[in-house]
């Protein structure tokens, strides 16, 4: 698993990388711009990969390329997309210190498995993020604070996500309402422990056949049950 960032300013492009990646069950998020992806990076956003167009408006790839690497003691491995007739070619791209090249266009298989390439050269694909969270079809992202259901976004209150949140990240205990509560509201919320019950009432039909996996444990409170697969 690994989450990539991609920095690509035509949107039918982006949402066609965003797409691939996807297929290749990988998290992403994409940019419209270098100064959108640096004000992420820079808010701390952790990225294992990132797909990095040359030409942007604004701030260049390369530049942002730079920038990045002169300001991290690590690299986030790269890989630079670029339009054929580009200024660039793959060796000074390569030069600049990039993990790999690709040239537009190109296919979602061969992009997939440059990425898995890379990914796996850094190291990075046996590390999961602990801030995505995945069981059976719900996929839970902290980063981006999006779920997923069978690769279909579901909108979630702040309260349902961080309800979630709480049942995913101890997958099959018993959680207390009261413990929900303090995961989920804040040590101090002087709410009734009935609110969680609402919640989760909201919460399991927003989530249709994946409610499922959120069980009811009499005489405790919830559980996210995995034996549900
Ligand atoms: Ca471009």
């Amino acid at each position: 698993m690994g989450h990539i960032a991609i920095v690509e300013d035509e949107a039918i492009l982006r949402e066609l990388i965003s797409y691939a990646m996807e297929t290749c069950h990988y998290t992403s998020r994409a940019f419209g711009s270098a100064e959108e992806f640096l004000s992420s990076y820079q808010a701390g956003d952790i990225y294992d990969l990132l797909l990095l167009d040359i030409t942007l408006p604004g701030i260049s790839g390369t530049d942002l390329y730079r920038t990045i690497r002169d300001a991290a003691e690590s690299m986030i491995p790269t890989i630079f997309l670029s339009a054929h007739n580009a200024e660039m070619d793959k060796v000074s791209a390569l030069d600049l210190g990039a993990d790999d090249y690709i040239t537009k266009p190109f296919g979602v298989l061969e992009l997939g498995a440059r990425v898995k390439a890379v990914l796996r050269r850094a190291g990075r694909s046996t590390s999961p993020d602990r801030n995505i969270l995945r069981q059976g079809p719900i996929l839970l992202d902290a980063n981006t604070r999006t779920v997923k259901v069978d690769g279909i976004p579901v909108e979630l209150t702040n309260k349902e996500f961080a309800l979630l949140e709480s049942l995913m990240q101890d997958i099959g205990r018993p959680l207390s309402r009261q413990e929900i509560l303090d995961r989920a509201w804040g040590v101090n919320a002087a709410i009734e422990t009935r609110t969680v019950d609402m919640h989760v009432k909201t919460l399991r039909r927003k989530l249709g056949d994946a409610s499922r996996f959120i069980r009811t444990v009499r005489g405790v409170g919830y559980k996210f049950d995995s034996n549900m697969v």
